[in-house]
């Protein structure tokens, strides 16, 4: 008979269990808590949208759009994108939701993202966000508390000592001209010596030039001119009232001239929280101000700001999480007790004890299976010298002492 080819995960994708899945749960707990801290509320949005939301919004030339995106046709034609990102989609859903008569509008989310890569350490084809916009603010205040908040995540995942926000600004759209012009022109200057990839670049996207790691690019980058000299005075100010409110809220931050976000929309705040423990994956969370963005999908002007950060990423930051707990494990030692048992961590699960009945299996090696889940607590079920025997240790301190011992006893009440 022909041998059945066994089915095969595909190329950078995860099934998630065990030590890593309790990593990854352990970052979206603690997003979940902290998101609430700051108020943001939850929003979920579709896994795919219309190709054109992604590639306007995160622009024809980005690594993303051109390499990275996940299209297809559909059964009736239409192209596809399996989301590489949230904030496009958001700020589709703030459009054809009509989200302005909310505006201001703190929003969070989490989930999968898709983007065809080459699969290294911390990096895959899907892979999952947390993702925190702010949308209808334009003031620098939004920036901070988002900053803020991201800060606080690190802290509470206990990952915060090695990691450094860098922070940048690309001034406002007048600034972001002058500087324009003066990049190319440095970058033209030395264009021979330019990678390939760059080359392009400058013709397409040349801000992305300075964030640039090819080798033979940095030199070139490194000398080019810093956006300080053209920020205008509205600019430097809003970038001032950021690192303000930064020192205020007590956020250590570095500046790096360097960081760039390559699209026209771009305004002023641009971060990322850069880590030396992933090797080249060092970057678990960017973000920056994207104030062009939903008029240029052709929905109303409007502010915004954002961050995402990656969940693998994070999780492999953070220490190991604790195993979850059984707090009773429940034997029936002798098969006449396997339905008392049933009843047994029935009641218990009702009243929110996390419970195991160990019913099966030769009944005198159930005890020891029950063992294995290291329970606070075990009752066995048995029969001794033809008396029914509760045998009940402790291993840890019984949760809920009162609560637990008259469920046990009006099961066990029944039984003679
Ligand atoms: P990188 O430079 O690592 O490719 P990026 O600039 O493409 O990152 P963003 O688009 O800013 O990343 O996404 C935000 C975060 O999502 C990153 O900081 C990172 O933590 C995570 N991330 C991005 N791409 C991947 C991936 N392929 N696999 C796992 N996590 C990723
Ligand atoms: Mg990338």
């Amino acid at each position: 008979m022909a041998r059945i080819e066994t089915p095969k995960r595909i190329r950078g994708t995860q099934d998630i269990f065990g030590e890593e899945q309790r990593r990854f749960a352990q970052v979206l707990d603690t997003f979940e808590r902290v998101r609430r801290l700051y108020c943001f509320q939850r929003v979920d949005i579709p896994v795919f949208e219309a190709t054109g939301v992604f590639a306007r919004s995160m622009g024809e030339t980005s690594d993303v759009v051109s390499k990275e995106m996940y299209s297809f046709e559909d059964r009736g034609g239409d192209s596809l994108t399996l989301r590489p990102e949230f904030t496009a989609g958001i700020a589709r859903a703030y459009i054809t939701e009509g989200w302005q008569q909310y505006a201001p509008l703190k929003l969070v989310t989490a989930g999968p993202v898709f983007r065809y890569e080459r699969p290294q350490k911390g990096r895959f084809r899907q892979f999952h966000q947390v993702d925190a916009e702010i949308i209808g603010a334009p003031e620098p205040a939004a920036d901070v508390e988002l900053l803020v908040l991201a800060d606080q995540l690190l802290h509470e995942l206990g990952i915060h000592e090695g990691v450094t926000l860098q922070l940048n600004t690309l001034g406002d759209a007048a600034t972001r001209d002058a500087w324009r012009t003066a990049l190319v022109a440095h970058f033209e200057a030395h264009r021979e010596a330019l990678s390939e990839d760059s080359q392009l670049r400058l013709d397409k996207n040349p801000m992305r030039i300075l964030d640039s790691k090819d080798p033979r690019d940095r030199p070139i980058a490194d000398s080019a001119p810093d956006i300080d000299a053209y920020l205008t005075e509205e600019a430097a100010s809003f970038f001032k009232a950021v690192t303000d409110g930064l020192d205020a809220a007590g956020v250590a931050w570095t500046r790096n001239s360097r960081l760039v976000r390559g699209l026209d929309y771009y305004r002023h705040t641009a971060f990322e929280f850069v880590t030396d423990r992933l090797g080249a994956q060092g970057t678990v969370l960017a973000g920056g101000r994207y104030d062009g963005l939903i008029g240029s999908l052709g929905g109303p002007e409007t502010p915004g700001v954002g961050w995402a950060a990656g969940v693998e990423r994070l999780a492999m930051l953070i220490a190991e999480p604790a195993r979850e707990t059984v707090d009773i494990a429940v034997v029936a030692e002798a098969d006449e007790f396997a339905l008392a048992a049933i009843a047994l961590v029935a009641k218990l699960r009702r009243a929110g004890f996390s419970a195991e009945a160990v019913v099966t299996g030769s009944p005198r090696k159930r005890y020891d299976k029950a063992l294995k889940s290291d329970p606070a607590h075990t009752i066995a079920l048995s029969r001794r010298d033809g008396q029914v025997h509760v045998g009940e240790r402790s291993l840890h301190a019984p949760p809920h002492p009162d609560q637990f011992s008259v469920i046990v006893d009006s099961v066990t009440a029944t039984l003679s």
